[in-house]
């Protein structure tokens, strides 16, 4: 019974909807990585649910709080349907297994490389991970992704010199060279 789960886009926030400034938490400091609302408007059009996942330790270090993260979220979400985008979800993880305070120190399944809040969304959604699709910008999202049995993992790297493969994952310099393994797998 698959029918009727939807895939879905999986996607880290910091370094990939945002420069990641380090922790940002303040709307003023949001910059957006070139080609984001693009991208994510083509996996939409394709009937992909959107849906972000984030590590958010900044937030068990105690450099800024849940309110924060949940008025720039809220902020975030709102550009988005100004592009005509809906995400579906925000799942995030404030916890951290040596730095967190208090009762924000705790190993947590949602904190990626964990696959928590992937098989969260895939609950609260109903979504296909099979046929999903993640995109990442550090090994620990790759992982995640890999672990929950997202179909198609994305590595985004602007240092690489070129899209290519390591391992079961693609590596892309540019987000706009995720359109084109969508639209090649589309073709399919
Ligand atoms: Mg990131």
């Amino acid at each position: 019974m698959t029918g009727d789960r939807r895939p879905a886009l999986l996607l880290d926030r910091d370094g990939v909807i945002n420069v990641d400034t380090g922790y940002l938490h303040r709307i003023e400091d949001c910059r957006f990585v070139d080609g984001i609302f693009d991208l994510v408007g083509q996996f939409a059009a394709r009937g992909f649910t959107v849906i972000i996942v984030t590590n958010q330790a900044g937030i068990g270090r105690g450099y800024f709080g849940e309110a924060e993260f949940a008025t720039l979220m809220n902020w975030m979400r709102f550009e988005f349907l100004r592009h005509g985008i809906t995400i579906a979800g925000v799942y995030h993880c404030p916890d951290h297994p040596t730095e967190g305070i208090g009762i924000y120190r705790r190993d947590n399944p949602w904190r990626k490389p964990g696959p928590g809040m992937f098989l969260q969304a895939a609950v609260d959604h109903g979504l296909d991970l099979a046929r999903s699709w993640s995109i990442g910008d550090k090994a620990s999202d790759i992982e995640a992704g890999r672990a929950a049995g997202v179909g198609t993992l994305v590595l985004f790297d602007p240092a690489a010199a070129a899209v290519g493969r390591i391992d079961d994952a693609w590596v892309v310099p540019r987000l706009a060279d995720v359109s084109e393994l969508l639209l090649a797998a589309s073709a399919e």
